[in-house]
This record gives structure tokens, sequence and C-alpha cells, in this order.
């Protein structure tokens, strides 16, 4: 089947910015696959320029240029910095290495940061890793400028975090290779893994019926990305999911976005696929709107999380279930 030439373009134009790792490394480079089950990953342009109806409406990102240039820079910049990875490479590091690099991320703008080991399943079936721990980094959108969505300033906050993050990602990866450790920086434009399923394994948050990570202090309202590295001793913080393991009950009873949603791209019934896939929100309505409105953001602006604070819905929810349980022993 011929595809038509404004795919071929858009696919040309997100290859060189995100170019594939295999052509940056030597053949004999060991790389971890993707599991059988993983699901394809998806590049926003490349929907955007298969979706005909989005059209000239694409153009509006213009808006945001100064953002989408600076994102696309050090995106790229990011990617193939690993070709500067160091020869002779350490494995372990010391308490100060974290303690710097934490102190480092955190003048980058980062508001958290999680370690783990990132799972096969995590990783897109169109893309490769070469080390098999991760540094997943989270970068906080301003609340005032999201409660505006959709509009202009909600898009610009939404691009200026990707490029803020875009950068930080590459400035920290160089910082650990100066350190003298292997690093594959992963921007949070086009990620190689599934990123909010990658940041709950970290600890930093769950998964909510959007799709978005929901994290303790800031909801849905961040930017994802990560750097993949080799380095043995990383302080895993995989045990911190455990104060989040209820939010999907919590969702169950609200679906809030799912009503609110103008593409009713959410699934009210997350969808299951092979091996315990959850596909959340059908991406190919979503972006007809994502790009028409410079980035939509009403998912994460309706979200309870975003409204109300965490600890309240917690305790709304323990109070409902003990009301619920309650009547069904009573009724018995
Ligand atoms: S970004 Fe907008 S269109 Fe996409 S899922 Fe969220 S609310 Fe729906
Ligand atoms: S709006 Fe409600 S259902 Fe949707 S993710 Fe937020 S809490 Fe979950």
């Amino acid at each position: 089947m011929m595809t038509n030439p404004k795919v071929r373009l858009t696919r040309k134009v997100v290859s060189f910015i995100l170019p594939d790792v295999r052509e940056l490394v030597p053949e004999e480079t060991p790389i971890i696959e993707p599991s059988p089950s993983s699901p394809k990953g998806m590049r926003v342009p490349e929907v955007v320029a298969i979706e005909e109806e989005v059209g000239w409406h694409a153009l509006k990102l213009l808006i945001a240029l100064p953002y989408l240039l600076k994102t696309m820079y050090y995106a790229r910049k990011a990617v193939k910095s690993i070709k500067k990875n160091p020869h002779r490479v350490k494995k372990k590091a010391d308490e100060e290495f974290f303690k710097e690099f934490e102190e480092y991320a955190k003048e980058l703008g980062v508001s958290a940061i999680g370690y783990t080991e990132v799972p096969r399943e995590c990783i897109f079936s169109n893309a490769v890793l070469l080390f098999e721990y991760a540094v997943v980094l989270i970068m906080d959108m301003d609340k005032e400028k999201i409660e505006k969505a959709p509009s202009i300033t909600t898009g610009k906050e939404v691009w200026r975090t990707y490029a803020k993050l875009s950068e930080a990602v590459y400035k920290l990866s160089e910082f650990m290779r100066r350190r003298g450790y292997n690093a594959q920086p992963d921007p949070p434009i086009g990620g190689s893994t599934e990123f909010p399923l990658l940041a709950q394994k970290a600890g930093l948050g769950y998964t909510g019926k959007h799709g978005l990570l929901i994290s303790e202090r800031d909801g849905p309202s961040q930017r994802i990305a990560a750097i993949y590295t080799d380095i043995e001793n990383l302080p895993l913080t995989d045990s911190n999911v455990e104060k989040y393991s209820w939010i999907p009950d919590f969702c169950e009873i609200c679906n809030h976005c799912v009503s609110k949603c103008p593409a009713k791209a959410i699934y009210k019934e997350t969808k299951i696929f092979g091996n315990d896939h959850e596909q959340h929100v059908d991406y190919t309505k979503c972006v007809v709107v994502f790009t028409k409105t410079l980035g939509c953001s009403i998912c994460i602006k309706e979200c309870t999380f975003f409204k109300m604070d965490f600890f309240k819905i917690k305790q709304a929810l323990m109070k409902y279930k003990k009301i619920s349980s309650n009547k069904s022993e009573n009724s018995k």
C-alpha cells in the first residue's frame, strides 16, 4: 500500500529529530529488545499526518514556535549524545553522586525523580534500550495556566514544559557521563518506553483513567522523561507505588475525564491487550482535538486530582468504601 507524501515527509522529520539509537551505536552493541507483547509507540506528528482531518489546524503550533524549536533541538541533541558514552564505564555510584545529581536536577526544574529497572513490556515494539535501569524525571506544569485549558496560554505551557524537560534530560545525561557513567536520555516527546507506566513502576504515582500519571504533588499536571543507565546500585524507589495503589478504585467511581473529553477518546472501560497491557485512550481521536487546540489538556484540568487535595480524595474514598461495605453487611 502506498503511504501518502504527507505521512512520508512527517516520518522523515520525526526520524531526523529522534534518530533510531541502533543507527548511532556500533553494530555489536548489546541492546535490550521490547517484549513480544509490547505495544507500538505513537509519534504524535505521525498520527496527525495520518489523520487528514487535522490539516492546517496543526499550524496553530506555530504560536509556541520558540518552545517547539527548543524541544526539537534538545530532543535530537539528547538522543544523539549516546555516542558520547564513556568507554571505561563505572557501574557503581556513591551517595555523593546521587545527592549532586538530584540537586542539579532540581536546579534544572525537575520536580521529582524515581529509580527503577525497566520491564521489557514497557519498551515500545518500535524501540530498543541500551541499558536496563531508568532514572525517571517528572516536571510539573503551571497550575494557573493549565486551568485555562484549552487555550493558547495552556498550549504554550505544555510546550514550555516539554522544552525545559528536554533540556534537563540532555544536561543530566551529560552530568552522568562527566562522572564516568553511561546514559541513554529519552526526551519527553516520542519516548522509547511507556512513560506513565515506567513512572508508576518507579513509585512516582499511578496511571489514571485518562492514561496520565497522577502524582501526590501535581495530580496529572506534569510531563515525564527518562535516562536509561547501567548503574547497578540505583536507589530503587519501586516500593513507593503502594502509596498510590488505591487510585484505580477512585477512578472507577469518578469517570469525570471520560465525560469531559471533547473527543470522547478516554475509554470508560480501560482496554486490555495481550499480556495485561492497558490502553486508556484512543489516540487517533485525541490527537485531532489535541492539535486543533494546541495541546488540549482538558483531561488534566478536569481530573479530580487536579482540583482537589490528594489526601482528601483518599479519605473520601475510604469513607465511601466503609459506607458501601456497611450497607452490604446490613442487607445480608
Ligand atoms: S487531551 Fe483532550 S482530547 Fe485528548 S484525551 Fe485529554 S481531554 Fe481528550
Ligand atoms: S478525572 Fe477521575 S476518572 Fe479521570 S483520571 Fe482523574 S480521578 Fe481518574
